[in-house]
């Protein structure tokens, strides 16, 4: 299985933010079912991505290191997306950040079976196998951290995406330092890491975009969408600023 799925895999192609051309943007590529905490099937998903013309989309579930469900949820979106044959379909997951040097609670197993893997920070460790509580930190300190983490899975982890940038930052305290954005952005060309333009957690897009334009880094878009409802909200929400016309 396992050799199989390695050898099935195809990765998706992302461009720098000036070449994002109305091809680039007609994606959606953070997508959550009920496998996890969405609403949707696979098969809904894709039959309203389909009703969206969606040009591609990928499936991103949140895993952990234990998750053992991952090839029968792999099985189901390649079966599924055989009837869907216009559309470029992906099997993902989403993983999050346990220290400063990139390692992710996500297994090789199911790394190897995915498509694409977005990196992101979900929980602030305490370097002692816990948990920070983020209530007990002040905003320079969730934002320093953060950063950290996400420093650290752009230098080393087996990540193709950075999933919500800033997003718990963003979150609870409205704010993520430009500085750390542009310096996220910077080194995520090192290793061709894309950065997620994500319409569900950025507070404030126009900015995030100007900087994007400024250093241009590869980026990937996502909705975080967890109901049919939310998907290709952040294609839309970019076309409506007037990316792609170009
Ligand atoms: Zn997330």
């Amino acid at each position: 299985m396992n050799l199989q799925a390695r050898k099935q895999t195809r990765k998706p192609t992302f461009c720098r933010f000036r070449d994002l051309a109305r091809e680039q943007l007609n994606v959606e590529f953070q997508v959550h079912t009920n496998w996890t905490d969405g609403e949707a099937s696979i098969l809904e998903i894709l039959r309203a991505a389909k009703a969206l013309n969606l040009g591609a989309m990928a499936f991103t579930e949140h895993v952990r290191e234990e998750t053992s469900w991952f090839p029968e949820f792999r099985d189901e979106v390649r079966s599924a997306a055989l009837g869907f044959e216009g559309m470029r379909i992906y099997v993902g997951c989403e993983t999050k950040a346990m220290d400063y040097d990139g390692r992710l609670d996500v297994s090789d197993t199911v790394i190897n079976a995915c498509d694409i893997v977005l990196g992101v920070v979900h929980r602030l460790p305490d370097g002692r196998g816990g948990y920070l509580d983020f209530k007990q930190l002040s905003a320079d300190e969730t934002s320093e951290m953060e950063y950290r983490l996400s420093m650290g899975m752009i230098a080393k982890a087996p990540i193709d995406v950075l999933g919500h940038p800033g997003g718990m930052s963003l979150r609870r305290h409205g704010h993520f330092p430009e500085a750390y954005f542009r310096a996220l952005m910077n080194t995520s060309l090192d290793r061709q890491i894309a950065i997620e333009i994500n319409s569900s957690y950025l507070v404030d897009m126009p900015a995030f975009l100007a900087l994007c334009e400024e250093v241009n880094p590869f980026v990937s878009i996502g909705s975080d969408a967890h109901k049919v409802s939310e998907l290709a909200r952040c294609r839309d929400q970019l076309i409506a600023l007037g990316l792609g016309s170009s």
